[in-house]
């Protein structure tokens, strides 16, 4: 039997599809497809890496945190495997998860926002596209938030600012490290308006005011880490992580092509050249993750 190739937890630089800025965030662009089938329905054994073209096991592929065995290629990580593979084991401690989006503005694109929120919900599994809460890390108790970028790609509305900001005044009320991990392709969320767009100024505020208070905010970029998302909280690291090969920027490279009318920089708005440039500080491999957070907890005395 020839291998199959399924693509489904695969989400390439192409698929994330950032061709906007916050405040055009296009509900026809694509989304990326469900992290995982659900359990019992059998899935490919096999998937093919969007980088190198490879087809690779899955399972060796899973192992290795999503990341392609032939390449390095990191590839996309659910909200759940981030949780999983960053803390330590059952020590997730989840926050604020009574919180659920509304329909403010009655929006309709495609399809009711109503209606996109409840079908978004059962394809992922999550009430919104942010997970907060508490948990540790190599013994380090920090608060922690993870953006899911399978959820309407990953954008910031209402629930995800709050969910944000009071992970934020937690950090603050109770001293702990914040680490965020950022996969959000869709920046501000369009559905929600001018609601969306003030949770850029609500979660910096929130990050000003822990930061007067000594706090530590590491902030991992993962891909993609596009407009309104990479515009307000994700730049605002203390330290500022970013996985290989992210795509991380305000507008989509398409789109400064388009209005720029020139040529961009070999590697544009990828972690590499944003590293040579000064706007992350360092590639973190995901395997290295956790126990890169936790060195810089304990270089930074928190
Ligand atoms: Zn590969």
């Amino acid at each position: 039997m020839p291998p199959i190739s399924v693509n489904s937890r695969v989400m390439s630089i192409g698929d994330a599809n950032p061709a906007a800025s916050a405040s055009s965030d296009e509900p026809k662009r694509p989304t990326p497809r469900a992290p995982r089938e659900k359990r019992g329905v059998p899935s490919g054994l096999w998937l093919r890496c969007d980088d190198c073209g490879e087809t690779v096991f899955r399972k060796e592929v899973e192992r290795q945190m999503s990341v392609c065995p032939v390449c390095g290629r990191h590839m996309y990580l659910s909200a759940a495997d981030r949780v999983r593979t960053v803390l330590d084991e059952g020590t997730f401690e989840e926050w604020d998860s009574t919180l659920r989006p509304t329909d403010p503005l009655g929006f309709a694109d495609k399809k009711p926002y109503a209606e996109r929120i409840v079908a978004e919900q059962k394809r992922t599994g999550l009430s919104d596209a942010a997970l907060t809460g508490s948990g540790m890390i190599r013994a380090r108790r920090v608060a922690f938030g993870v953006t899911d970028s399978a959820f309407i790609m990953g954008s910031m509305g209402s629930v995800v600012g709050e969910r944000l900001t009071r992970l934020v005044e937690r950090a603050t009320e109770q001293n702990l490290p914040l680490i965020i991990i950022s996969a959000s392709g869709g920046g501000a969320r369009m559905h929600e308006g001018i609601l969306s767009l003030l949770q850029m100024a609500k979660v910096s505020a929130a990050l000003a005011r822990y930061d007067q208070a000594g706090g530590l905010f590491i902030s991992v970029l993962t891909n993609p880490t596009m407009g309104g998302v990479a515009a307000s909280f994700a730049s605002l690291g203390d330290l500022v992580f970013a996985e290989p090969k992210a795509l991380i920027g305000f507008a989509g490279p398409r789109t400064i092509k388009a209005t720029l009318r020139t040529e961009l920089p070999e590697g544009f708005q990828t972690s590499e050249f944003l590293l040579e440039h000064g706007y992350i500080d360092r590639i973190v491999r995901r395997v290295d993750l956790k126990s890169e957070i936790a060195r810089a907890i304990d270089y930074c005395g928190k």
